[in-house]
């Protein structure tokens, strides 16, 4: 089965995952709403983010393929940072993209994105063949949000919406070593929105001009560094495979040198086979960077920049930082080995509305089941993980007498009670009732039929499987936490 954009976006929009912005005012380019179903998911996506990288890390524990045991805290950091932020982390002068414009039609894109299926000027949807049109040169343009801090609204009171949340954590590691006594190795998570004006906004959620991170700065010793590197390259992969996403349509590759950051050493992408790209076409879900000292060097000392192989602090004509740094210490003192160094670090960044896209994607399948009748129909279902689920049982009583409604309504608010995202429905006949779980990717159907009354039963019936078994009413909400923590 070829899964196509269209059928995903539309069964988004039918079901309440995702909205256009402001969609009765026509929209606003590369801005998404999350309904009613799309916030359960993606509030899933980050809760299973958060807990894999804090609530369920053991700090004592060596995990496999680590080279010591570490630890792993969380914060929350502003939007708006001070401007001098941006300027020593270099996107004030670095984080831009080029862009160019077609004459004829009047589009606007990335230069770099021209000869890739994000080319809005495909043979398909323009006629003639884009590489023939007319093309202004490129021109840079700086990707982050400009907005003015207070009363003034001149340079001085200038600041930006940050581009990434990374920079967050790299300011406040002294308050975190200060106030969380963590010892070198840790790692600091956050979670949060980003801006970032792209000139190109596209393919549903995967490039929009506001998006949500899930970020984490892993600070570690510089000779440990590479072997840090591999461990959360490889982690971080299989968090993916372990949530769903098949293998065929995953892949981790390692940048080559040319693609490097200014500051890298090593980085791997993590890349999803999006039905909107071309076949054998991945688009990143998140990249995993090894970043050296950079960040916390040109917090301290003032922008860096790469000369001769070597980082130096970028200089003006008169030989001054052309930014200043904070001028704090951002070393750390290693009491037991007695050395003072500035760590190392590893970052794996990842995007939480491209994650959730992907998850969307991965999860829409089609198959055919016989209806009520016998007759064979189609049957579109999305096989989300039961962690990511957005409800995770449906109650249904099988008609709306003799009891059931009553006895279904118990079980519904059994289950709420236990925390458990739980939808009761009593409308229409039961493969139909069925049918619309299916659509949204409930894995769990309870019906409540004339038995229940007699053997204390009910049925439940498997999303994917579709097999039907009996369990004890008393056993409900044990049974059904067993099967979500699976
Ligand atoms: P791209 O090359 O696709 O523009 P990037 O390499 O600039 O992405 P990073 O700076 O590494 O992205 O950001 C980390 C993660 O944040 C990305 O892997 C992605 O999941 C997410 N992300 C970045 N830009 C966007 C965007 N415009 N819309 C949605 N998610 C984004």
């Amino acid at each position: 089965m070829k899964k196509t954009m269209e059928t995903i976006v539309s069964l988004c929009k039918r079901r309440g995952f995702l909205f256009q912005s402001s969609e009765i005012y026509g929209g606003l380019n590369g801005f998404w709403d999350y309904g009613p179903l799309g916030v359960e998911l993606k509030r899933n996506v980050r809760e299973a983010w958060w807990s894999e990288m804090i609530t369920s890390h053991d700090d004592i524990l060596v995990p496999e393929g680590a080279p010591r045991a570490f630890s792993m805290v969380g914060v929350e950091t502003s939007i708006i940072m001070h401007p001098q932020v941006w300027k020593c982390s270099g996107h004030y002068d670095l984080f831009h993209d080029e862009m160019v414009d077609c004459r004829e039609c009047k589009s606007r894109f990335r230069a770099d994105h021209i000869s890739t299926s994000e080319c809005p000027l495909k043979p398909s949807k323009h006629p003639g063949e884009h590489d023939a049109c007319s093309l202004t040169d490129p021109r840079e343009f700086n990707l982050m949000f400009k907005t003015y801090v207070g009363a003034l609204s001149g340079e001085e009171g200038a600041a930006f919406l940050r581009p990434e949340t990374a920079q967050g954590m790299f300011v406040n590691f002294k308050n975190v070593l200060d106030s969380a006594r963590v010892k070198v190795p840790f790692g600091i998570a956050q979670i949060g929105k980003s801006f970032r004006n792209e000139i190109t906004p596209r393919n549903f959620t995967f490039r929009s001009r506001e998006f949500e991170q899930m970020e984490m700065e892993f600070f570690c010793h510089p000779d440990e560094s590479r072997q840090w590197y591999q461990y959360w390259r490889d982690r971080r992969h299989q968090w993916y495979v372990k949530l769903g996403i098949g293998s065929d349509n995953l892949q981790l590759r390692d940048h080559d040198a040319d693609e490097l950051s200014h500051y890298s050493v090593g980085t791997a992408d993590i890349e999803y086979a999006f039905p909107f790209l071309d076949e054998n076409e991945y688009g990143e879900l998140e990249g995993v960077a090894h970043r050296g000292n950079f960040d916390l060097r040109s917090h301290s000392e003032g922008k860096l920049i790469k000369q001769n192989d070597e980082l130096v602090v970028e200089t003006d004509s008169d030989g001054n930082p052309k930014y200043r740094g904070s001028g704090k210490d951002l070393t750390y003192f290693d009491d037991q080995s007695r050395e003072r160094y500035i760590p190392h670090v590893i970052e794996p960044a990842a995007g939480a509305d491209r994650a959730t896209l992907a998850f969307i994607c991965e999860a829409y399948r089609e198959d055919e089941q016989p209806d009520d009748k016998g007759k064979m129909q189609k049957r579109v279902y999305m096989q989300f993980h039961p962690k990511l689920a957005p409800v995770k049982v449906a109650v249904f009583p099988l008609i709306k007498k003799e009891g059931m409604p009553e006895k279904a309504a118990e079980i519904y608010r059994e289950l709420k009670q236990a925390g458990i995202v739980t939808v009761y429905s009593q409308q229409g006949a039961i493969g139909r009732r069925y049918r619309q779980q299916d659509e949204i990717g409930t894995p769990y159907c309870l019906t409540i039929d004339g038995e229940t009354a007699n053997d204390e039963c009910v049925t439940i019936r498997d999303r994917d499987s579709l097999e039907q078994t009996r369990i004890p009413v008393k056993e409900i909400v044990s049974e059904i936490s067993n099967r979500l923590r699976g």
